[in-house]
Parts: structure tokens; sequence; C-alpha cells
């Protein structure tokens, strides 16, 4: 079966307050190390592997120059088979994004841009730290196009603290003006040890950093206007976070939900194979030094098999809004998932989080999150680990 790869850039202009993502300020010696780094954990790859799909991420790939970028892009095209209908999607930041640029990475074969655009609203901007305005924003959609880009995503976020749905609506009326094949809605959150965290639990604030998150009731209605107003647009609300265009999901990510086999390169990337997930130092220089010493990351591995192996199915799986197949499932795992898991099932019914619906083209049964589900897909998920 042709699978996955995912190589991670671990650099970006300025950290966003709100990040934790692994990744630093650009440095070109660092990347330099670090590129040559990937490549070499890449050789560790079998040459010829085939692809049907390849993401890089970040970080901010696109910090990167335009001729280091497309050294190593080719390099990818030529180590490994590519399918005849692969996805290749690189992530880029507004502010680092130019036609020069757009038209190598393009020409060099990637085939589907997600831009992270976050919001259209330049306060907005300012307060999560982007170093992009919205009219650069705007200007990256076009710029990927003209490129030949006719597979991009828009990524957003929302409960911003001083968002309104207006504000809100606006973003996602301008984003959908742009003509988008893809576009992630995500809820911002406070993660531990980032900037924004810090400026929350502030004993004493300082006057600038005085602010506070969207009430909840807020927040999901947001959420819920996203997916009306997406779904009366023409996009399929695919995944809890993300709408596409029929037929342009992002294939990459689905293999994730639906718990395929990857390979992972960079510091912080994981690889899941033959029931084995591998997870690389996030530490740029461990990261570094163990490639360059015996050509493979310092890594954790971890078996995942029998009920961990299921558990991970389901909760995965669910993420879609098509929810799980049941009977895929049992043949794969070998386990009636209505028995094993009929007490959580049954709970989360009677609270109207799930629901087992007839999947009138495949003759199949399908466990999904119900809309309620969906906003509270966690407390749904936390059943099944
Ligand atoms: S651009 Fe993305 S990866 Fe970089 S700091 Fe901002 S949110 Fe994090």
């Amino acid at each position: 079966m042709p699978g996955s790869l995912y190589i991670h850039i671990p650099f970006c202009v300025k950290r966003c307050i709100y990040c934790d993502f692994v990744s630093g300020v650009y440095d070109p010696a660092k990347a330099d190390a670090c590129i040559k780094a990937l490549q070499k954990e890449l050789a560790g790859i079998p040459e010829g592997t085939a692809l049907s799909t390849l993401y890089i991420g970040g970080g901010t790939p696109t910090v990167l120059p335009a001729g280091m970028l497309a050294e190593l892009i080719s390099r990818i095209f030529s180590r490994f088979r590519f399918m005849e209908d692969y996805e290749a999607t690189i992530e880029a930041n507004p502010g680092t994004l130019d036609r020069e640029k757009a038209g190598l990475i393009r020409s060099s074969g990637i085939n589907r841009i997600s831009i992270g655009v976050q919001s259209f609203n330049r306060a907005e901007l300012e307060f999560l730290g982007r170093i992009h305005s919205p009219g650069e924003a705007e200007q990256a959609v076009r710029i990927a196009r003209d490129a030949g880009f006719d597979n991009t995503g828009i990524d957003l976020i929302y409960g911003i603290p001083g968002q309104d749905m207006d504000s809100w609506k606006k973003t996602l009326r301008k984003a959908v003006s742009l003509m988008p094949e893809h576009i992630s809605t995500y809820e911002l959150t406070v993660e531990k040890g980032t900037v924004l965290y810090e400026q929350l639990n502030a004993a004493t604030p300082r006057a600038e950093n005085r602010f506070r998150l969207p009430e909840e009731a807020t927040v999901i209605e947001m959420y819920e206007y996203t997916i009306d107003y997406l779904k009366s647009e023409g996009f399929i609300h695919y995944e809890i976070s993300n709408f596409a265009v029929p037929g342009w999901q992002c294939r990459h990510n689905l293999n994730y939900w639906d718990r395929g086999e990857y390979y992972g390169v960079g510091p912080g990337a994981h690889s899941f194979l033959s029931g084995k997930r591998y997870c690389n130092t996030p530490v740029l220089d461990e990261y570094i030094r163990a490639v360059s010493e015996s050509g493979r990351p310092a890594c954790n591995a971890e078996d995942i098999t029998g009920d961990r192996a299921l558990s991970e199915a389901v909760f995965l799986g669910l993420r879609k809004t098509e929810g799980l197949c049941l009977e895929s499932l049992a043949r794969l795992y070998r386990q009636n998932i209505l028995s094993r898991y009929s007490k959580e099932i049954s709970t989360l019914e009677d609270a109207g989080l799930v629901e087992i619906v007839s999947v009138a083209c495949s003759y199949e049964t399908s466990l999904r999150l119900t809309r309620k589900g969906l906003l509270l897909s966690n407390e749904v998920f936390e059943k099944f680990m």
C-alpha cells in the first residue's frame, strides 16, 4: 500500500503567542544543519518507497530560502515513487510567500498549499503575534493561485480575545470569497508553556495583557455558525475542524484519522509503522546530533496493539463526520465495537452525543458524532481512551 510522509521544518520568522508546535526562530546556520539531518533521516527510508501523500509542515516551511526548499522537495521526489494521483502539501505563512518561492515550490511537484491565514482582522492578527496583515494573507492566496496551485487551503482561528461574532463572520466570508478548496477552523486553545498562557495566568498582568477569552457560549456559536455557513457555501464538513469542496478533502490527514501508516521525518515528527509509533526528539540540537552521528534521530518507540489499537481507531475515526464504519473496523480489529464498548456507547447515545446510522451506499453501519457530539467531542473521546 502506498504510504504517507510528513516532513517537519522547525523554524518560523517569530513565535506566535499561542503556539506550542516544535519550532524556533529561523537561523540560517541551524536551518542548514537541520536540512542536512533531514536528508540523512530520509535516506533511512527505503529508496523507491511508494507514496500517495506528502505533507511538509512546521513551523513554517516557507521561511526557508526558495532554493533550499526546492532542492529538498526535488530530492524527496527523486528518492520516492509517487502515485500518479499523489497529494503533496506544503504549509505556508502569508508573510513568507512571494511569487518566486510559490512558483518554485509548485514546479518542484508540490500540488497543494495550506495557508495559515488565521484571521482577516488586523487587530486579531496582531494579538496572535502573526507576522502578516489581512491584505498580505489575501495576497498569499492569490500568489498561490497564480503559481498554479489548484488545491489551496486556508487555516483560520476563532475564539480570539476581542473577536466577536461579527468579526468571525467577516473572516469566514472573506475566506470563502477567495474560493479555496479547503478551510480548516480551529478554536484558539491556551496551551501551557505558551506566551498566551503566561499572559492569561500572570499574577499581576501588565495593562496591555489584561484581556479575556470570549465566553464559551460565543465560541460555541462561532463553531455552529461555521458549520452552517460553510455548508451553505457548498463545503463538506468532513472532520471536526475541516471543510472541503467535494473531492478536495485532505488525503494526508484522512490517513491519520483512518489510522493508516506514515513516515515522519524531522524534530518532533512521529511515524506509525507496523503497529509501532515512533516519536523523534523535539529538541533541534539533539535531533541534529543524533542523525549526524548515527543516521537516525533519537526517538521513542511504542507498540500499540490490542485494546489500545482499537481505542485509537475509535477516537481517531470519530473525528470524521461520517464516523466509523463498524463492519470494516470489526474486520480489521477482529472485535465487535458495539459489544466491546456497549456501556460507553449507550451512555453517549443517551446523552445525545453519538448515533448509529446506516450508510445507504455501502450497506454498512456507522457510529458517528451527533451535532451535540461535535461540540463536546473531547468528552466523547475520553470514553474510549
Ligand atoms: S507560524 Fe505557526 S508554527 Fe510558527 S509560531 Fe506561528 S503558529 Fe507556531
